[in-house]
C-alpha cells in the first residue's frame, strides 16, 4: 500500500477490524447520499473529504443533519464549499450520528519507546489542559484502566448530570486493541464517540 496520509473510508477501512467505527459513505452524488441516509433517518453527519482539508470544521466542512429537509441544502452547501476552496475532493462523508461522550485515541512512534498509545478526553480537554496519558505498546485491559483512572476529567466518563456512565469495557477493549495495531507510523482517531453502550471512531487519520 502507498505510504502517506489515509482519510476518509480508507482509514476507517484500516482500523475497523481492531475497533467499530461508524457507518458512512463516500460520495458525490446527492442521491447515493440520500440513500444512505434515509437508513438513518437523515440524523447523520456530513463532511467534506479532501486531502487539502485535514482540519474539517475549520473550514466549515463537517454538518450535522436532522432532518431530510435540511438535507439536500447541506449537501449542496459542502459541494460548493469545495468549489470555492478549490479543494481536490474525495467526496462527501456521509455518516451516522454517534450520540455520546468524545474520547481521542492516537498511536504515534516514540524514539525511545517504540510504538506509544495516547488517550485524553476530547474537546477542550484535550486541547487546553493537556489532560492525556500515554503507554507503551502493546497494552492489557489493566494498563487501559489505569491509563483511564490517570486522567485528571475521568468523572465526565462517569454518570454525570443525568447522562449514564460510558461502556468502560468497551472503552477498555478499544485501547487494547488499538495498541496492537501494527505497520504504520501514527494514528488519530478524534473524537472516539462512547455511550453506555457502544464505542465508535468518527474521525479517523492515518499516516503510513
Ligand atoms: P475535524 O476534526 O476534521 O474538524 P471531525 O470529523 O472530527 O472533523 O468532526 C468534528 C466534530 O463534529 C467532532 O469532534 C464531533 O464533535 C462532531 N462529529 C463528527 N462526526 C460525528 C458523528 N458521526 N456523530 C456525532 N458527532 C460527530
Ligand atoms: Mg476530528
Amino acid at each position: 500500500m502507498k505510504k502517506g496520509v489515509m482519510l476518509g473510508r480508507d482509514a476507517y477501512s484500516y482500523i475497523r477490524k481492531s475497533v467499530p467505527v461508524a457507518d458512512c459513505v463516500l460520495v458525490k452524488k446527492l442521491a447515493d447520499a440520500e440513500k444512505f441516509a434515509s437508513k438513518y433517518k437523515f440524523k447523520v453527519v456530513l463532511k467534506i473529504i479532501s486531502k487539502q482539508a485535514i482540519h474539517k470544521t475549520e473550514i466549515k466542512g463537517v454538518r450535522v443533519c436532522d432532518s431530510h429537509l435540511e438535507f439536500q441544502k447541506i449537501f449542496n452547501d459542502l459541494l460548493q464549499l469545495a468549489k470555492n476552496k478549490k479543494l481536490n475532493l474525495d467526496g462527501i462523508l456521509v455518516q451516522e450520528f454517534v450520540k455520546g461522550k468524545e474520547v481521542i485515541i492516537g498511536l504515534k512512534k516514540d524514539p525511545t519507546f517504540g510504538q506509544v498509545i495516547m488517550f485524553g478526553l476530547g474537546g477542550i480537554f484535550v486541547e487546553l489542559m493537556k489532560d492525556v496519558s500515554f503507554r507503551v505498546c502493546p497494552i492489557t485491559m489493566d494498563d487501559a484502566e489505569e491509563m483511564i483512572q490517570d486522567l485528571k476529567g475521568k468523572k465526565m466518563l462517569e454518570h454525570f448530570r443525568g447522562e449514564r456512565a460510558v461502556d468502560f469495557e468497551v472503552l477498555k477493549k478499544a485501547l487494547v486493541n488499538i495498541s496492537k495495531i501494527k505497520n504504520i507510523e501514527e494514528l488519530d482517531i478524534n473524537p472516539f464517540i462512547i455511550n453506555s453502550k457502544e464505542g465508535k471512531a468518527v474521525d479517523v487519520r492515518i499516516l503510513r
